[in-house]
């Protein structure tokens, strides 16, 4: 804080912007053993398939339950675990709890082959830092291994400023997790410097579109400028191969808005808040069950 002209007193800093200075530095401390004492849990957000209804997979979302603060989202603490490199063994530990509950998905709906419906599907989030760390394609394939999950039933969501510029190394991990079958979706598509250009060199093959082309369906009319925005990324996407899934739909009608304009998956409140997986159990056996 300013010192005032001529003298040794000082101005008292913000006692809120202390707090806040107190709790991140508390947080980054308190990190490591969080992660030891098991306070960190996963909430799953059904994906839905826009033709059909059908919950076809979820995206995993960690939270932090902290004894003092109670839960903290992801945006309070994964910057704070990339600063101090505990994002990867973090990240390690979500994707493995997360590939357990494919499994476990599977094992009550079915693996596709004999089983009742289309296998559910688990999207997990990956930190620019687990890209560049050295372990990532090993310990993906063995956390397959160790839970008998297939690579396809995996999605790894990397957003797309991650990959601003990303070179051939940055890429060859993603490339050989694709090899082998696991699905790479460009999160939160359209905030950054889309290149759109770029998308045939990177080894995705899912586009996940903004939140804020979601809420600009909101509108009743939709601004024609955005639809056509997001109608002319979508036949791109599907020219390339991609599917397209859709964040934040809150509403039936953005709903029905992105179906109209091609978009092939949606995840959202107006289908389900991130919850307990067991949540997904019942809106999938509802869906099955018509
Ligand atoms: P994201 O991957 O883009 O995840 C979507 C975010 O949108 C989630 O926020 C979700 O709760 C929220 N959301 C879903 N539907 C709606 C809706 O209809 N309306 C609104 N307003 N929001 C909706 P959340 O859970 O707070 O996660 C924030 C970000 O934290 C994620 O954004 C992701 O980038 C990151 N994150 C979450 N879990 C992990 C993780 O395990 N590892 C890493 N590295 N990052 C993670
Ligand atoms: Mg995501
Ligand atoms: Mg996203
Ligand atoms: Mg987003």
């Amino acid at each position: 804080r300013a010192k005032s002209a001529g003298g040794n007193r000082y101005e008292l800093a913000d006692p809120e912007a202390d707090a806040r200075v107190i709790t991140r530095h508390g947080l980054t401390t308190a990190l490591p053993a969080a992660l030891e004492r098991g306070e960190f849990f996963i909430e799953y957000q059904p994906l839905v398939h826009l033709g059909d209804g059908g919950v076809r997979g979820a995206e995993a979302l960690v939270r932090w339950l902290h004894p003092q603060h109670g839960v903290l989202g992801p945006d309070r603490f994964i910057p704070l675990a990339e600063h101090t490199g505990l994002i990867v063994p973090l990240g390690r530990w979500v994707l493995e709890q997360s590939v357990r509950q494919a499994r476990a998905w599977r094992e009550r709906y079915g693996d596709g082959d004999g089983g009742a419906a289309d296998p559910l599907r688990i999207n997990v989030n990956l930190s620019p830092c687990q890209l560049t760390h050295p372990g990532l394609v090993q310990d993906t394939v063995e956390i397959l291994e160790r839970t008998g999950v297939a690579p396809d039933a995996l999605c790894l969501e990397v957003t797309e400023s991650a990959l601003i510029g990303a070179d051939d190394g940055l890429l060859k991990p993603l490339r050989q997790l694709a090899e082998m079958g696991v699905d790479i979706a460009l999160d939160d598509f359209g905030t950054g410097y889309s290149n759109l250009a770029n998308l045939r060199r990177l080894p995705v093959s899912v586009l996940k579109l903004d939140r804020s082309f979601t809420q600009s369906m909101q509108r009743f009319p939709a601004d024609p400028v955005d639809l056509k925005i997001v109608e002319g990324i979508v036949s791109l996407a599907h020219s390339l191969d991609l599917s397209v899934t859709v964040e934040g739909v809150e509403t039936g009608a953005q709903a029905d808005q992105l179906r109209v304009l091609g978009c092939d998956t949606a995840q959202g409140w107006y289908y389900a808040r991130p919850g307990p997986p067991e949540h997904l159990h019942d809106l999938a056996l509802a869906d099955a069950t018509g």
